[in-house]
Parts: structure tokens; sequence; C-alpha cells
């Protein structure tokens, strides 16, 4: 399918980009029963939207000859929720209009405001902006939208959840009666129908299944891990795809200043996006990622909005999103027009269910997999290696001869050894995770049958086989909340809801302390309820049979009190797992 009878100009630049056939929203729009209207859109971020509205004003904005409508004020406005998305924005439209003479203004948060008003005294045929600094504008004067004929509310549902809603009633006030509005949103909450109701007349509803083929173009995969090898996974991921770039999501400015330190202390070229930054640090952040001085991206929802960087093929949902929709946004940063894209979830076991049902309910398909080792990573480096230096090459006169000089001192399998060496330097190394195989398992059981678990404290974990309980997981989780190690852990039985395991009585006290001080903190386990158990799981299960009441005289040992004052330690006890505790006998 070709573009429509489109103003020459407007045909031209699309030729010029290689644009040449429209994406289903472009085409939708285009359609003549849209034509002249007001359009409530649902479209995602990916299936050309930007240059649908474009298209979809011209118009309004261009005369019967097709070029722009001389004016002295703006005819048309784009509000977007972010700098980012209002700069990408305004790009787009600027390579699409500049052959028909169109000029486009930005107004944006954390640039300039006296550079913006210069700008559109000098007169801007179309402005885009953030909401905040239009109204800005307009309430100082300096944006005139008495002319207006076209306004777009880009994004709008994501303009509605950053609490634009006044800003953005001021400015379409201040418009026009007779102006078309365009209304494009990958949601349509209650918000936005009401804001639809008010603004728009007879608005014609499309919804193309752009959105779909965004997600066709999008592979997604959902690795499990321990809570506590989020980090190590995400860097395994990174080094297994080495993706030319790749952008990770965390859910807060904290875990993004964390990861976005690990990564860089481990080598990868990454730059950070969050609210933290300000516009300039943004602008170099994502300057990096354009000519690819760095590879990787850390940054929160928000601050990733509106990226839009083509060589873009791979999103780590390092901290898992919050619902589908932001599940959709993050990942529709990759899969752009036409390109494949991976995107990655990082599930920590106890979040699978969650995950499964936003996955659902998103109607995807995700691959569920391990996070790979460092094997799998090193097979692909060798692959990718031999793809790389068995390219052709074009070598110079100089060159030549420092190989003649080379080969005269080495032998050639040395030479290539050195290349291959060289290459492998620039390589971050791989992290540890644990292997998901049922052989690492037992093999992890057996081990903790060993000398040091003659005297053991057994305590329990609010979590077991019905949430995914697996001593995959729970060992890295118990040496984060616990501080302790691996070693310091013993038998582990995981019942149907809750986990019993054992760790020695030398260490308990130590063990039960760091619980309490760690309990919160929830990138570590710190959500989990860990506790002395008050028996042994063998009595657990024989109190099962019975049908008694927990706790009845089968206590490991008080935690830290018995009466008469807090008792420190666990009392000695030689008679191995599970030592029955005798209660003193109650008075009376
Ligand atoms: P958007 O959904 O507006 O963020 O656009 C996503 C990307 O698709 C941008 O890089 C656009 O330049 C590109 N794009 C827009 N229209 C087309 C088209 N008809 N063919 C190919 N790519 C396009």
């Amino acid at each position: 399918m070709t573009f429509p009878d489109l103003p020459a100009a407007l045909a031209d630049a699309l030729t010029q980009r290689g644009y040449d056939a429209p994406t289903d929203v472009q085409a939708a729009v285009l359609e003549d029963e849209a034509r002249g209207r007001d359009l409530v859109v649902s479209a995602q971020t990916g299936s050309g939207k930007t240059v649908a509205f474009g298209l979809a004003f011209a118009d309004q904005v261009l005369d019967g000859d097709g070029h722009v409508r001389p004016a002295i004020a703006p005819a048309a406005l784009v509000i977007a929720p972010t700098r980012e998305l209002a700069l990408q924005v305004s790009r787009e439209l600027d390579w699409l209009y500049r052959p028909a003479g169109g000029r486009v203004a930005t107004c944006v948060g954390g640039m300039n405001p006296s550079q913006e008003r210069r700008n559109l005294q000098a007169g801007a045929t179309i402005v885009v902006g953030t909401p905040g600094r239009l109204r800005d504008h307009l309430e100082r004067g300096a944006l005139d939208l008495s002319a207006l004929k076209a306004v777009v509310l880009d994004e709008a549902d994501e303009m509605l959840d950053m609490g634009f809603r006044e800003e953005l009633e001021e400015i379409l006030d201040a418009t026009p009666e007779g102006r078309r509005t365009l209304l494009f949103s990958a949601t349509m909450p209650r918000p936005i129908e009401a804001l639809a109701r008010r603004y728009q007349h007879d608005a014609l509803r499309i919804a193309t299944t752009s959105g779909e083929r965004g997600h066709g173009d999008i592979a997604y995969q959902a690795v499990t891990v321990s809570p506590s090898e989020i980090e190590n996974a995400a860097v395994n991921l990174l080094r297994f795809h080495e993706a030319e770039t790749a952008i990770l999501f965390c859910a807060t400015r904290e875990k993004v200043r964390h990861l976005h330190a690990t990564l860089q202390e481990r080598g990868f070229g990454v730059v950070a996006l969050s609210g933290e930054h300000s516009q300039s640090e943004r602008n170099q952040a994502l300057q990096a990622l354009r000519d690819r001085r760095a590879r990787g991206c850390v940054a929160t929802d928000v601050a990733a909005r509106g990226i839009d960087l083509p060589s873009l093929s791979l999103v780590i949902h390092v901290e898992i999103p919050r619902d589908a929709e932001t599940l959709q946004h993050r990942s529709g940063r990759t899969g752009r027009a036409g390109k494949k894209g991976t995107a990655v979830l990082i599930v920590p076991y106890p979040r699978r269910r969650r995950v499964e049902s936003m996955l659902r309910h998103a109607r995807i398909n995700a691959e569920w997999i391990d996070a790979p080792d460092r094997d799998a990573i090193l097979a692909k480096d060798r692959e990718r290696l031999l793809e790389a230096l068995l390219q052709p090459v074009e070598i110079e006169q100089a060159d030549r001869d420092l190989a003649d000089r080379l080969l005269a001192e080495r032998t050639p399998q040395e030479i290539a050894a050195l290349l291959v060496q060289a290459h492998r330097a620039k390589l971050p190394e791989p992290e540890e995770v644990l292997a998901n195989t049922p052989e690492a398992r037992r093999a992890d059981q057996k081990e903790r049958h060993r000398p040091g678990f003659e005297d053991v404290v057994w305590f329990r974990m609010d979590i077991g086989r019905r949430q995914n309980a697996d001593p995959r997981w729970i060992l890295p989780v118990l040496c984060r909340r616990g501080h302790i190690t691996r070693n310091e852990i013993g038998a582990i039985r995981i019942g149907p809801q809750e986990t019993h395991f054992q760790i020695p009585r030398a260490v308990a006290d130590k063990f039960a302390d760091a619980l309490r001080r760690t309990a919160g903190d929830d990138e570590n386990g710190g959500d989990l309820h860990i506790e002395l158990s008050p028996e042994a799981p063998r009595d657990v299960a024989r109190r099962a049979r019975k049908g008694g009441k927990p706790g009845h005289g089968k206590a490991n040992a008080p935690f830290v009190r018995a009466k008469g004052g807090p008792k420190k330690g666990f009392p000695k006890g030689g008679k191995g797992p599970g030592k029955p505790f005798k209660r003193k006998p109650k008075p009376g």
C-alpha cells in the first residue's frame, strides 16, 4: 500500500526519508471519513503515530498548493507529556514540514524560555511543547493561539496520569472554537473519555492494530531469578545479547543510580536517565546513545518516555513493570517501525504469578527461560568473534607491513590468539547465576549434610511451593537478609505454604539479628517474613497427620525472651536438628 494523495512537499519528505508505505495508523487518519474531523486515536508508541498526526493536520496547515499558509500565529499545536517526546515529535514534524516551508517551534520545560519566546515571535507554523511550559508562554502572551486550526494531545493518558489536566484545559480553553482536536492515547481510561467529551465534536474513533503489529516485532522473554540476583541477571543479559543499544528499566531513581553504578563498575558503557538528572545531563546521555559512545541506558519509566533510537534492539525490565500498560510502553522502545527487538523481563521467583497474569492481560506470549549463564555467554562471544573477524577486510599497505613483521616473530596461531584476546578484553565478565537444573539443586542439597550442622536451629519463612519457593532463590535471599554465607545454611524443607531451613546454633543469634535489621529491604527479599520455627518440619508433618495445633510443646528455642527478662542466645543443645524446647510447666 502506498500513501494516498498527499501535498507534493509532504510526499517528497516521506520519500526522502525512505517511507514508502503508510503504517496502519497513518492509513487510518488519511481515510476520507477522518478528513477534517476530530479524532480519538488509540495508537502505541512505535506505530508511526507522530507522522500520522503530522499528515492528519496537513489540510489545516497547508494551502491548496501544498505550501504553508502565511499566518501571524501558529496553525497547529502538539502537546506531549515529556521533554524527550516533545523534542522527538518536533524533529519528526520538522523534516516532514520543512520542504513545505513549515517552521516548528518547541516549548519544553528545562529549556531556555527566552530563546523559545524569540522562536515564537519569529513565526512558527507548528508549536510542540509540554503542558507546563506551553501554559507559561500562553499566560505571558508569547504563545498566540488565536489562529490555531488543529491541536494534538499526544500520549494524552500519560499527561493526565502526570497530573497535567489543569494545564491542558487552560490551553484548550484558549484555542478557537472551530479548531480540530486530535487525541492520541495508548489507553482510554475514563478521564480521557471526559476530556474527549468536553473538547471534541463528533469525534471519529480509530483503533488500529498497529499496537499489535508493534508487538509482532518484539520477542518477549521472561527469566526467573532469585530476588538477590536481579542485577547479575541484567549483566548477563546485556552480555548475552550484546545489543547495539539496550535500555534497562527500573522502578525508582535509587535503583537507576545503583544499577548504573554496578554496570559502570563492570565496564559497560551506560548512561542513566531519571528524574534526578538535569536537562543538560539528559541531553548528554541521549547524545552519547545516539553517537554510540554508550550502548546502554538505565532509566525510569517517565524519564524514558519519547526515546526513539532506531538502534535500540533490547529492552530489559530489570524491575517488573507496575502494570500491563507500562510493560507495553517500556517494551515499545524497541521493535520500532518494523525493526526486530527483544524485551526481557527479569522476574524474581516470588513474582512469577503476578507477571504471568500481567502478560495474559497484555495478550503477550513470553518465552520463560533461564538467565544466560557464563557458558552460554562465552559461546555467544565465540560466535560473534568469529563472525566479526571473518568479515572481508581491506588492509592498507602500512598494516600489511606491520603484519609481515609480526609474522616474522610469531606463529599465525599466536597472532590470531592475541587478536581474540584483545577483542575479549573489551568485554565485561559474565556474572555467576545459580543454575536452574535438578542436578544443581540435588548437589546443593547434598552439600548441606555436612560437618558443622550437628547442632542447628530451624527457622521458617512464609512462602512455600505455592509461591514458587525454590532453594535456587531462597539461598541467596537468606544470605542477603541474614548476613550469612551459603555454607551456613543447612537443610531446606519446602512445604506447600512455608519453608523451613537450618542454621547452625552458633550463628543463629547473628542471623536473627540481621533478619530484623533487613526486614523491609524489599530488594533483597525484605518483604518475606522469616522467623524462628517453633518446631522442626518433621514435627509439622507429624502434627498435620494428627490434626494438632501448631507449636504445642515442640519449640526450637525461645527467640530471645523467656520469663524473667530477655534471654540472650539460643540454648545449647546436643540432640541435633530441631531439638524440642521444654516449656516451663504452667503454674497451678
Ligand atoms: P512513532 O510511533 O511516531 O514514535 O514512530 C516510530 C518510528 O517510525 C519513528 O522513527 C518514525 O520516523 C518511523 N516511521 C513513521 N512513519 C513511518 C513509515 N510510514 N514507514 C517507516 N517508518 C515510519
